[in-house]
């Protein structure tokens, strides 16, 4: 070979690389709607689904620079599972040589999606170790796997732009404190606003991240949209869909040309959902989702571009303690399994019990759960985080985050159900009762997200 024909095979192979320092981005979905029959999540009781409202997706944004890789997947069901997310990770490791811990896997927490099993009395109440539990369940990591090859596969040189909206008065803090009374109302119809006032804030921000291609016609490739609110508009039947996040994320897509793939994270929520206890009023899943996208609308003119660096992953398994149970606990634990599935108890005493005999059983298992995050700029990174967080956590971390732009993904890379803030504890009631760490572990987490955080900064 003369030396015109190797260096013309050196410029071959080099292009085939990467040119050097180059940001890409690649996005992709897959459906993973259920077949009917499948045991749907989000409820204390079992429902199998019958028909479809509009499909659930596994949604992927790939991202490369220099050789690393690094990728956010957000699933259209109630949250994740850690069985699930090691082997969709070891699948995506095997399939396209992206390492696993560089994957976030989080779920949006539609309410009207396929239950994933939790090792726990949940999976009895829901059936969801029955055969079309089984079989989705079975299917779903290679489908999570098919989501990311496919989004790697569509690599382009991007530019990535920041922005925050605002969506103010349509979530509500869930929780409600009357004067006098020590516990926490829960989800009330309506309040009196003479005696009552919300237990805490909520989060108006509407996160946007949106990916153009780098030539001069800035082709539309993803969005990364985030909000903190409970989809659960659709009411609990046993029709598919992906609640108000299904609408948000299309009418984005719909008004940025059909190549964008748009990808809704929800943020720290565990508090917060839609029932507007000041009017009495509940908006519609279509009413909710055009509000977020008509938010993520007028912020687009604000979009800032910014220099995007390879991309920085830290990931740290936190180790917090299982919430203690007195005697009394566990007595009326074992009185409510005995009549859950014969009586109709309501929600709080159910989800309490399951939530005893879980810590009963593995009070000698560590609760071990990660926080991930990945950092696309000096102004940009993900953070995600394991459960159902309490808003004032999110807003802790934003605020105390040295990124401008932080994004949360909460039901991350498995979950522990819900994570109230210490405050929350005193006051009771749902998600406190069934709270699976001790009071302080949503204090550990913020420790250890912003510790995460700074050393991505740094690094
Ligand atoms: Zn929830």
């Amino acid at each position: 070979m003369n030396h015109a024909c190797l260096s013309a095979l050196v410029l071959v192979l080099c292009s085939s690389q990467l040119p050097a320092g180059e940001f890409r981005v690649g996005a992709a979905k897959v459906d993973i709607t259920p077949a009917d029959g499948t045991p749907l999540g989000g409820y204390y009781r079992f429902r199998g689904s019958a028909g479809v409202l509009d499909p659930l997706f596994a949604k992927t944004i790939v991202f490369e620079k220099d050789g690393t890789h690094a990728a956010i997947v957000v699933l259209d069901l109630s949250g994740t599972v850690r069985p699930v997310v090691e082997a969709a990770r070891n699948e995506i490791q095997k399939q396209c040589g992206i390492e696993g811990d560089h994957i976030m896997i989080s779920g949006t927490h539609t309410h009207t999606g396929p239950q994933q099993p939790r090792g726990s009395l949940m999976d009895d109440i829901t059936k969801v170790n029955s055969p079309p539990g089984v079989a989705y369940m079975s299917a779903l990591p290679g489908k999570i796997a098919q989501s990311v090859k496919e989004a790697k596969a569509k690599l382009a040189p991007a530019k990535v732009a920041a922005a925050v909206g605002k969506a103010e008065g349509i979530s509500f803090n869930r929780r409600v404190l009357r004067a006098g009374v020590k516990e926490a109302i829960w989800q009330p119809q309506k309040i009196d606003p003479a005696t009552d006032r919300p237990a805490g804030p909520i989060d108006p921000d509407v996160g946007v991240l949106a990916f153009h291609g780098a030539g001069a016609d800035a082709t539309p490739l993803a969005s990364l949209l985030n909000f903190a609110m409970h989809p659960t508009s659709v009411g609990g039947g046993v029709k598919i869909s992906a609640d108000y996040p299904g609408v948000f994320t299309k009418l984005v897509s719909e008004r940025h040309g059909p190549g964008m793939i748009s990808v809704f994270a929800n943020g720290c929520c565990g508090n917060i959902n839609h029932g507007d206890y000041l009017t009495g009023k509940r908006r519609t899943t279509l009413e909710l989702g055009t509000a977020l996208a008509d938010a993520a609308t007028a912020a687009w003119p604000a979009l800032q571009y910014v220099e995007a660096f390879k991309p920085r992953v830290k990931s740290e398994m936190v180790t917090l303690e299982r919430r203690k149970l007195s005697d009394a606990d566990i007595a009326k634990a074992k009185d409510v399994v005995n009549r859950m599935f014969t009586e109709n108890l309501g929600t709080v005493p159910m989800a309490e019990a399951v939530c005893v005999m879980e810590t009963l059983d593995k009070k000698d298992v560590p609760l071990r759960v990660e926080v991930q995050v990945i950092a696309l700029s000096d102004e940009v990174a993900i953070l995600s985080l394991p459960g159902e967080i309490f808003v004032e956590l999110g807003l802790a971390i934003k605020k105390q985050s040295p990124f401008k732009h932080t994004f949360i993904a909460e039901l991350a890379n498995g979950s522990m159900g819900y994570v109230p803030n210490r405050e929350a504890y005193p006051q009771g009631n749902y998600e406190v009762v069934s709270a699976r760490g001790e009071a302080g572990s949503g204090e550990k987490l913020v420790e250890a997200a912003l510790k995460l955080l700074r050393e991505a900064k740094e690094q």
